[in-house]
């Protein structure tokens, strides 16, 4: 059997695959699915905690025992200026300070502090988005700072766990870089950042943080936190001071009751300090231990190919083997991104699964049903063809024998010539009979090859419908069927007479099988506007609707047909349907099991006048 290319079929299940691949891409950037990224994120991240190394930066938090001591936050100024008072000794490399000094406050206070700024080597100060603007330390603070920088927390984040920061924001025409990047910075004595459109350069450690993504930075948090003093500790136990000589010193609020910026962290931690996320962030600098987003484009490739493999492997391959490749397209859509994650790739996880779950599960429902539904039909198609073929064999040997027996006798008997001449007109007959057969059967393959040239002369409905009915008649008399003319026989039409001779003679002939005897069949034949229609009319069995669909289809026979023991090989309506089709026309059947059938043939008319002057 010869297959198209693009088929039905085929256009079917591509929209099919097509549509389950961008309702799993229009999924993929769903809240639910940032959500189940996230959550995959985490996991992968629990799985590859980042190798332990000694940390240069120290949190030196003023947490709940301090403030309870010191006054609380109405205090912090000064608590903050006793912090870099006990600090001073140790000379830190560096001092970042993780609150917000906006404000005036007391003199005295501010006084104080100003002092102990004047005497931190390398004070970076902390600066934050407010509606849009810079809300800056004070200009007597800043003026003792190296550096400003934020500390935005993770605004990608929708369910307030924390794994990157923005490594740069902008404000009001001003940009800034993270806290966390300009005291690497520092710690490395650099003094510029270079910046690319894919990352940035601080002193020769390339950071990939790309432009068009907000220059993130995955935080690798460390399992068990940056090392962190309390600054109670440190004021009972001055001697601890010796633990933040030359280290990067990350200083602010680690309370529960007092500051708001706590956050959740990849490994489930809850209640985790800015200030702690800030010294983790350059904890992850200074390793250079960095992660790598995959980019859009990378991943909706990923995800096309794994649609497209969905897509051909139901489409060329079928049964275990092909569910086999199937379930091992949705293992390495699994895989993928947790082997990515090893080799420091991001990948999100819910599109690549989405696309490889609902293009593998349409693909194969899909063939699974319509690959069993062609089986069923081509089956039945074998049956048909096998039973058209046994018909055909019984067909030609009755004319076969007839001709064998026949040439026997005159061959060994010495016959008068009246049996003779009866011998020999048999033999002609059946021999025709045979040829007409052999030919039907070329015709059928020729026409459906579309090799059949068609004749193109005037047909005139009166004469196409007599010669037919002289042919039909003896059938008909011998089930006393009546043929009656349904008004006069008017119209004409152009093309093969033969052809529709043949196709009118199949229709009449098909009246006589599938009718009881003592019924009578109508034929008419009128122009109708553009069209001439020829109708055979019967008081037959009928065919339901069901029925009625089908048996143009070729060696299709209704149940009834083959019950009423009428023989019969299904293909004559399908010649037939194919004769009205080459001549530019279409069959109209109208049918009532029991009650009878209407075939009509519709074929574009021959004017008449024209047709009398052609005559
Ligand atoms: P067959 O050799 O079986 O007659 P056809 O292709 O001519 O093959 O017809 C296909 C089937 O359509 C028949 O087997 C019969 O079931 C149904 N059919 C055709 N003509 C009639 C009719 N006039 N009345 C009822 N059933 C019909």
């Amino acid at each position: 059997m010869k297959k198209r290319w693009l088929s039905k079929g085929t256009v079917g299940y591509f929209i099919l695959v097509v549509g389950c691949f961008a309702i799993a891409m229009t999924a993929g950037w769903s809240s639910f699915a940032n959500r189940v990224d996230g959550d995959a994120y985490d996991l992968m991240f629990r799985l590859n905690p980042p190798q332990a190394a000694s940390s240069r930066a120290i949190v030196l938090a003023i947490d709940d025992p301090t403030l309870n001591a010191m006054g609380g936050m109405r205090n912090i100024r000064t608590i903050l200026a006793e912090a870099l008072e006990k600090l001073a000794p140790a000379r830190p490399k560096l001092v970042a300070i993780d609150l917000i000094l906006a404000d005036k406050q007391d003199p005295a206070e501010d006084a104080r502090l100003d002092n102990a700024f004047q005497n931190t080597l390398n004070l970076i100060l902390a600066t934050e988005l407010s509606d849009g603007a810079w809300e800056n330390p004070q200009p007597r603070f800043t003026k003792w700072a190296v550096a400003l920088g934020h500390a935005l927390a993770d605004q990608q984040s929708r369910d307030g766990v924390t794994r990157q920061i923005p490594l740069e924001a902008a404000g009001n025409h001003e940009r800034r870089w993270a806290l966390a990047l300009e005291a690497f910075r520092i710690d490395r004595s650099v003094k510029r950042i270079v910046e690319s459109l894919d990352d940035l350069d601080v002193g020769g450690v390339i950071i990939p943080a790309r432009y068009a993504q907000g220059r993130p930075l995955r935080i690798r948090f460390v399992r068990d936190g940056i090392p962190r003093l309390s600054l109670k500790e440190l004021l009972e136990t001055p001697a601890l001071v010796e633990r933040f000589r030359n280290k990067a010193v990350f200083l602010g609020v680690y309370s529960n009751n007092a500051a708001r910026d706590r956050v959740v962290t990849p490994f489930g931690d809850r209640g985790v300090a800015g200030v702690e996320v800030n010294a983790q962030a350059f904890d992850t600098l200074e390793r250079g231990d960095f992660f790598v987003d995959a980019s859009i484009s990378t991943v909706l490739a990923f995800c096309t190919v794994v649609a497209v493999l969905a897509g051909l492997i139901f489409a060329y391959l079928s049964g275990w083997l092909a569910y086999l490749l199937g379930a091992a397209l949705l293992l390495t859509a699994h895989m993928v991104p947790f082997i990515l994650f090893h080799r420091q790739i991001v990948f999100p996880y819910f599109a690549p699964l989405s696309s490889a779950w609902l293009t593998v599960a349409g693909a194969a429902i899909y063939q699974h049903f319509v690959v069993r539904r062609e089986l069923r039909q081509s089956e039945d198609e074998r049956t048909r063809y096998r039973q058209a073929i046994d018909f055909f064999k019984h067909e030609m040997r009755t004319p076969l024998t007839a001709i064998q027996g026949s040439s026997e006798l005159i061959g060994r008997y010495n016959l008068n010539d009246d049996k003779r001449k009866q011998i020999a007109n048999m033999i002609n007959s059946e021999s025709k009979r045979l040829a007409r057969m052999i030919q039907t059967f070329l015709d059928i393959e020729r026409l459906s090859d579309g090799q059949m040239e068609l004749k193109s002369e005037p047909i005139d409905g009166r004469d196409l419908v007599q010669s037919c009915l002289e042919r039909v008649r003896p059938l008909a008399e011998r089930k006393s069927i009546a043929l009656h003319l349904d008004g006069e026989l008017e119209g004409a039409m152009r093309g093969d007479r033969e052809l529709m001779e043949y196709a009118i003679y199949n229709l009449l002939t098909n009246a006589v099988k599938y009718s009881l005897p003592n019924t009578e069949i109508l034929v008419a034949s009128r122009p109708d506007g553009q069209q001439l229609r020829l109708s055979i009319k019967d008081q037959g069995m009928g065919m339901d609707d069901k029925e009625l669909k089908k048996i143009f289809q070729r060696f299709y026979r209704t149940k009834r047909a083959e019950a009423s023991g009428e023989i019969g090989s299904g293909i004559g309506l399908s010649i037939v349907d194919q004769i009205v089709q080459h001549h530019g026309g279409h069959m109209e059947v109208t049918s009532e099991p029991g009650k009878g059938s209407c075939f009509t043939v519709i074929a574009p008319a021959l004017q008449y006048v024209k047709l009398k002057g052609e005559l």
